[in-house]
């Protein structure tokens, strides 16, 4: 087993699963999914665990991936999403999760001791997330009843607009400052989050959003899969000053292996190295302090460097970190210690 453990901030296996790009039930993890992650190669990895998402994919499914590769790209945001076929992907994915976890496969984790115990005992943690709150009631039900089956963690919006706010859309270069932020109920949800002690993710939210969440949310800041802007000036990464809140809110930035938000010409591009992400690593650390970075990988959904490949490459990764001087206890904050650290203040 590779160490130190990487316990990750951002993942879309439930998606792919759900999707049945290769089996549609718990067998598209427990065998060789054809998926970035699965469970040989995340023990191959070193993969601790990390953040689950139930995400809707819009209908169309289109990729972007030919857009990406221009020079500077504006992509139109998919349409929003109703309830009644966000409520059933989403469902969908949380009962893939479950199985995962009736099978031994996988912990589903509701506090930093429960991370633990799963990662003493070979177990991967994971935690409920939802990344884009389409399948939330304004009354709340289905957030009281995923909380009540294990949700964590929750964005508010993944880029697409919901009843709860504005996300940001795929521009490079571009400002995150896109439009207005979290409406009247995303605001009740920011609260209704931090009641039940459920964590808020910014990653897909544009400046306002962020905004408002800082001013009305009571727990740490954190991103769980952002860039640094000033390195690669991609709409979805985080400004100085947004970084600067995160830091003052003892938050956190998972890294984004996705190359268009850590090249600096935001391309599509895999033949990226693996020193670009140490790159942005040492800049994040400058910026906001090595308690406060971590891995927000985002497999299973993004393209990530050729020589990473999949969560079987997390180990080159140590490597180039190690290479660059960063010390044993250095590597432990950054692999884990920095993402139990966050989520203790936030689930207390
Ligand atoms: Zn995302």
């Amino acid at each position: 087993m590779q160490h130190p453990l990487v316990f990750d901030g951002h993942n879309d296996l439930l998606l792919q699963i759900q999707s049945g790009t290769v089996a549609a039930d718990a067998s598209g993890f427990l065998g060789d999914g054809g998926h970035h992650i699965d469970l040989d190669k995340a023990k191959a990895g070193g993969f601790a665990g990390g953040f689950f998402a139930i995400y809707v994919p819009d209908e169309g499914g289109a990729s972007f991936m030919a857009e990406m590769m221009a020079e500077s790209y504006d992509l139109p945001l998919p349409p929003a999403v109703g309830w009644p076929r966000a409520a059933r992907i989403a469902l969908a994915q949380a009962s893939i999760l479950i199985s995962l976890d009736a099978q031994g496969a996988v912990d589903i984790c509701r506090s930093t001791a429960g991370i633990r115990s799963a990662m003493n005992n070979g177990t991967i943690a994971a935690v409920m997330h939802m990344e884009g709150a389409e399948a939330i009631d304004p009354g709340f039900h289905m957030l009281d009843v995923l909380y009540a089956v294990g949700l964590r963690s929750l964005g508010p919006v993944w880029s697409r607009p919901t009843i709860f706010g504005y996300g940001v859309p795929f521009r490079f270069p571009a400002s995150p400052d896109t439009g207005p932020g979290l409406t009247p109920d995303g605001i009740r949800l920011v609260k209704k989050c931090n009641d039940l002690g459920v964590m808020i993710d910014l990653s897909h939210l544009n400046e306002a959003g962020f905004w408002d969440v800082a001013r009305n949310s009571s727990k740490p800041l954190v991103a769980t899969h952002s860039n640094a802007h000033a390195l690669c000036p991609h709409s979805r990464n985080l400004t100085g000053r947004q970084l600067h809140a995160i830091r003052d809110s003892d938050g956190m930035v998972g890294l984004n292996f996705a190359v268009a938000f850590l090249r600096e010409d935001g391309r599509m591009d895999e033949e990226t190295p693996i020193a670009r992400m140490v790159e942005h690593l040492d800049y994040l650390m400058e910026e906001i302090g090595e308690d406060r970075v971590g891995f927000g990988s985002d497999f299973d959904c993004a393209t990530v460097p050729a020589e990473i490949r999949d969560i079987a490459g997390l180990p080159a990764l140590r490597d180039a970190m190690r290479a660059r001087g960063y010390n044993k206890a250095l590597m432990q904050k950054l692999c884990h210690g920095n993402w139990l650290r966050v989520l203790n203040q936030t689930w207390a």
